[in-house]
């Protein structure tokens, strides 16, 4: 069950990486096309320099990015980061993101079978930098709909105000802020998410949220590094979700030991 389940998440790394490279090698096809086109002869000058220009940003892009590809599978197999291609790292994992999305529409890919292959590989990159934080640097980000539907205590802005009647998952976010000393804020969308870390400044964020939010979440708070764990929707999207507190457990402690 466990060699399974490693599998399964190695497969999923594999489609967010194997997207990536396609992802390069279509751009590297455009620029050959656009090189074609400022050898054509029938091409005014101007024009021919325009070409050259945007054929040049193209192959800085390439290049960038495919040091950074190599960067995202060597820090992944070795578990160590790469503090040279970090730069470039970040040009292949955000700046490319959306090509990787258009790429898998055009495959018929899931989209959210990809943004989990993303936050798994991000999930991996963060994990090689071994930060370690003092507990009030870490701040855990939870969605509002794990809040119990017919709760009348409003959480968000202030998370004390849940009576801890253990109903919902946010009695367990309070358990584990007053466990581990962290900062936590519960989110009703990505305005809200970004203001907890305008305020607390966080050095690592551990944040809890379906694959679309995660993943914009994720891109948003570039360069601090968070970790992602996906909710639990057993009563379909954004309603009375829930999340492995084992799982959230272990990402706070892996910033903290
Ligand atoms: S645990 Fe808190 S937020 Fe959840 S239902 Fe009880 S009082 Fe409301």
């Amino acid at each position: 069950m466990i060699m399974n389940n490693m599998v399964q998440v190695q497969e999923r790394k594999r489609l967010y990486i194997g997207l990536l490279g396609a992802s390069l090698l279509v751009v590297g096809l455009l620029t050959v096309a656009i090189w074609y086109l400022v050898f054509s002869p029938e091409r005014s000058l101007f024009y021919k320099l325009v070409l050259l220009a945007l054929a040049a940003v193209l192959i800085l892009a390439i290049l960038l990015a495919s040091f950074g590809l190599a960067g995202i599978v060597l820090t992944i197999i070795r578990s160590r980061p790469f503090a040279l291609l970090q730069g470039p790292m970040r040009v292949a994992l955000n700046t490319f993101f959306p090509l990787v999305l258009g790429l898998g529409k055009i495959f018929r890919i899931d989209m959210d079978r990809i943004k989990l292959s993303f936050i798994e590989v991000n999930n991996d990159l963060v994990h090689a930098r071994r930060l370690k934080i003092e507990p009030y640097q870490l701040l855990l980000l939870a969605p509002h709909c794990l809040q119990y539907s017919e709760c009348e205590h409003k959480v968000t802005g202030n998370v004390d105000n849940c009576r801890r009647c253990g109903k919902c998952g946010v009695n367990d976010i309070l358990k584990l802020r007053d466990r581990y000393g962290i900062r936590v804020g519960m989110a009703t969308g990505g305005t809200l998410a970004r203001k907890y870390v305008r305020d607390y400044r966080p050095k690592a964020i551990v944040a809890i949220a379906c694959e679309r939010d995660l993943t914009s979440g994720i891109l948003d708070a570039n360069p601090v590094p968070v970790l992602g764990v996906t909710n639990l929707r057993p009563n379909g999207p954004c309603f009375n979700t829930k999340f492995s507190v084992q799982r959230v457990e272990e990402s706070i402690r892996f910033f903290l030991q």
